[in-house]
């Protein structure tokens, strides 16, 4: 190992300041969300099934709402511009602009070229939890879906069930398309209700069984036409296990709710992003 250098502790003692302060982002109209969904009446609705996934529409303008039912489980969640799969959520500056755990009031962004909010949480039933003393907190934008890959790799395993196989098989079912075209478009992951953190003296991702309860929800606006991906992670609460047919697992229900005419006067759907896109090619100097 290296030799610390002399001024290695005035190094460190330097305090740190936040990469992106997200005081000038757009702000959410709570008041006007919460006024609109009071009013709005439920259109549908989708039950995933443990240990796998469903897609699931929701118009711009929708709120949709994912519930815990039956007992304490985890859902791995994808959203993609259900015009153009291209833009989906993008995890990294989502984390990068809120933090790495999501609450009310927070947004999921997609990527590039468009960084533009596809859903705002409006609700959400374990927003009581904050940060836990090992560090752990609740609805994770860390993580990113627990593969048969990385299970492989560790284990030698040749598991089905985990949620980025259970996303492609939903995305490939509700496309129409082979598993191997839907895999391309399944990404990083919104981890619902998943209570997890980094140890401090490692730095490892940790997981430990989630506070999710039966009845308890995050409920979202939709900002733009929202193709939903949900699949019930084979780790159940994640107490435990995941990759596996070990963990007691449990179905998700999500539901759409359609706003009253006129209820959004005042909303518009968040337009794309404002850079030029030239990268400076063709600039002198
Ligand atoms: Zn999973």
């Amino acid at each position: 190992m290296t030799n610390a250098p002399r001024d290695a502790e005035a190094r460190r003692a330097i305090a740190p300041v936040i990469c992106y302060p997200n005081e000038t982002l757009p702000v959410p109209d709570m008041s006007l969300y919460a006024r609109a969904r009071q009013a709005a009446r439920k259109v549908g609705e989708t039950l995933v099934p443990p240990r796998d996934a469903r897609c699931f529409a929701v118009p711009a303008g929708h709120f949709f709402r994912i519930t815990s039912v039956e007992g304490p489980q985890v859902g791995d969640l994808n959203l993609w511009n259900a015009d153009d799969l291209i833009e989906r959520f993008y995890s990294g500056k989502t984390r990068a602009l809120h933090g790495t755990h999501l609450t009310t009031g927070e947004r999921m962004w997609s990527s590039f070229p468009h960084l533009r909010p596809m859903a705002t949480i409006v609700s959400d039933t374990l927003d009581w939890y904050g940060i836990d003393s090992f560090g752990g907190s609740v609805h994770d934008v860390i993580g990113t879906r627990c593969d048969p890959y990385t299970g492989n790799l560790l284990a030698g395993t040749q598991y089905h069930h985990c949620c980025h196989s259970n996303l492609t098989r939903a995305l490939a079912d509700h496309l129409g398309v082979s598993p191997d075209k839907a895999e391309a478009h399944v990404h990083d992951v919104l981890n619902v209700f998943m209570c997890t953190g980094f140890t401090r003296d490692t730095g490892q991702y940790f997981m430990k069984a989630s506070p999710v309860r039966p009845g308890d929800y995050l409920e979202f606006f939709a900002e733009i036409d929202l193709l939903g991906g949900l699949s019930a992670c084979p780790g159940g609460d994640c107490s435990a296990e995941h990759s596996s047919d070990t963990a007691p697992c449990h179905p998700l229900l999500v539901e759409v709710f359609a706003p009253i005419e006129g209820a959004l006067d005042g909303w518009s759907r968040p337009g794309p992003n404002g850079y030029d896109r030239t990268h400076g090619w063709g600039q002198v100097g």
